[in-house]
């Protein structure tokens, strides 16, 4: 049963927020009102770094074997809850529940590595770095960390970061996406029931003034954010203004170059899982065709084809194998793209705007759409849509690709399919994106490898995810020692 309303976590308690105003939390396929989320107060979100800073001391001086230990029993919980929190995301966020599952499990993942923090947050040492004189490098965790959540991956991407924060010694504080706030509510309980010290972890719902006082506290030492560039680059300006540290993922626009001797049925069907998979609403989905060489004779059909069958509902439905975008107001912004994208004359091959799915007749839903003939200046080719849109670019050879992949402000992702080991190194070598896929569509990395994209898709240093995370969450400090 879920709240009416939900509460904030905060030194342990579930607290009612003391905001009057809330918003709505919908289903994106059915319409209805799942729960209202507070605008929580400045003075909420002081009261969470409060509680978070009052902790860490304990916390840090918790041997790093013991927090493992926690981690190790969050997957067990996290296991054990596995289904109700996919079906959970499906609600909140319109993807299908097979999709669920699997930004779940990469959050276990991330959890996984987190369990090896004794080994991974060792530091190093030299013995006699002047005679008789030694070094040691130690990392130390920092104290209170925040985590702004974005709204597509709720249960996956705070856990780029909690765990490896947690691991390391730090506290918490997470403010969810305000659009899908319940998985990471659940997830909250289930660390609440993990018997942590109070203040360890909290939660705080709300949106920008919260974020912005979060960011501002002196007690913050560091932020990471996920979401979009516009509001990626005041994060990062703004916490950088009050001197934390910052790992800020912004957004995307990723090309998939097709060679001629690629092997295109597999292609095809990789191209439909990057482009329409949870309604392609990830950053690394791909909604720039490259076909070099006049491949697309052969391509675009089969695309076609692949995409016509592809059946939109709830996600909640096993069958359906695409579900709605989040809201009213992003279909209504992928719909305008679509309508910029005939208007600037692409040709409109599959139209998803005005799909009908009975059974839900007011969701969110948007069908999969691809234009052809489309050219490098076009808005649907240089802005990020975030839907189920891809257009088709005819481009002579391999080499016609970098300048179209370069002129993008973006770089969190480029794919090529190919059966050319020298073009396939070529454009890993060449492209200045984070994630490269060579025959793979939507190139993730495992929670053991950093994941973070170039350009305006990232500003900061360290990245999310494995060693990086382990970096960012700690400081580096040296001890030199000479003994009479
Ligand atoms: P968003 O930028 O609207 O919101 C992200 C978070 O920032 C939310 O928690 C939101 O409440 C908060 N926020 C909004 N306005 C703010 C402000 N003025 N000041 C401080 N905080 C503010 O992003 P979204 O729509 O939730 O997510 C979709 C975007 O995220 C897409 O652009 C997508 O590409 C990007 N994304 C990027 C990655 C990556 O790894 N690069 C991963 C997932 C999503």
């Amino acid at each position: 049963m879920l709240p009416s309303v939900l509460n904030n976590y905060i030194g342990g308690e579930w607290v009612e927020s003391k905001s009057a105003t809330t918003r709505e939390v919908r289903n994106p396929a059915t319409d209805q009102v799942l729960t209202q989320v507070p605008m929580s107060t400045v003075e909420e979100a002081n009261q969470a770094v409060e509680a978070a800073h009052a902790a860490f001391q304990e916390w840090r001086a918790t041997p790093p074997i013991t927090r493992a230990g926690y981690m190790f029993r969050l997957k067990a919980a996290i296991e054990e809850n596995f289904e109700e929190l996919a079906a959970l995301t499906t609600q909140e966020n319109g993807k299908t529940l097979d999709e669920a599952r699997g930004e779940v499990r990469r959050a276990i993942e991330n959890v996984d590595v987190a369990c090896g923090v004794p080994s991974l947050m060792m530091g190093y040492n030299a013995e006699d770095v002047s005679q008789g004189i030694d070094s040691v490098a130690v990392r130390q965790p920092m104290g209170v960390f925040v985590h702004l959540a974005p709204f597509n991956f709720p249960a996956m991407v705070p856990y780029w970061f909690i765990p490896y924060a947690l691991a390391t010694g730090n506290t918490f504080v997470l403010k969810p996406s305000s659009q899908t706030p319940l998985t990471q509510y659940r997830l909250a309980e289930i660390m609440a029931d993990l018997g942590l010290p109070d203040g360890v972890f909290n939660l705080v719902n709300g949106t920008s003034d919260l974020a912005d006082a979060l960011m501002a506290h002196p007690h913050v030492k560091g932020v990471t954010f996920v979401g979009s560039t516009p509001v990626g680059k005041h994060v990062y300006e703004y916490s950088a203004a009050h001197g934390k540290r910052a790992i800020v993922q912004g957004g995307a626009k990723n090309s998939i170059v097709v060679m001629p001797d690629a092997n295109m049925k597999r292609t095809v069907s990789t191209i439909m899982t990057s482009a329409f998979g949870c309604a392609g609403q990830r950053c690394l989905a791909g909604s720039v065709v490259l076909a070099v060489g006049g491949c697309e004779k052969e391509l675009v059909p089969q695309l076609l084809e692949a995409a016509k069958r592809i059946k939109v509902g709830y996600g909640l439905d096993e069958s359906a194998q695409m579900g709605p975008v989040v809201s009213k107001k992003a279909q209504k912004k992928v719909v305008s793209y679509i309508d910029k994208g005939v208007a600037e004359g692409a040709k409109l091959l599959l139209d998803g705007r005005g799909i009908q799915v009975p059974e839900y007749p007011n969701g969110c839903f948007v069908g999969p759409t691809i234009f052809a003939d489309a050219t490098p200046d076009m808005t649907i080719v240089r802005e990020e849509i975030f839907g189920p849109v891809f257009a088709v670019i005819s481009v002579p050879t391999l080499e016609d690709c970098y300048p179209i992949i370069d002129a993008s402000p973006f770089g969190n992702a480029a794919c090529i399919f190919t059966a050319s080991g020298k073009a396939a190194r070529e454009f890993s070598h060449r492209v200045e994106c984070g994630n490269i896929g060579v025959n793979i569509g939507i190139a993730a990395a495992i929670a053991f490898f950093p994941f973070g994209g170039m350009r305006d898709s990232f500003f900061g240093t360290l990245h999310g995810q494995g060693q990086d995370a382990i970096n960012f969450f700690t400081d580096t400090k040296v001890v030199i020692s000479r003994w009479f």
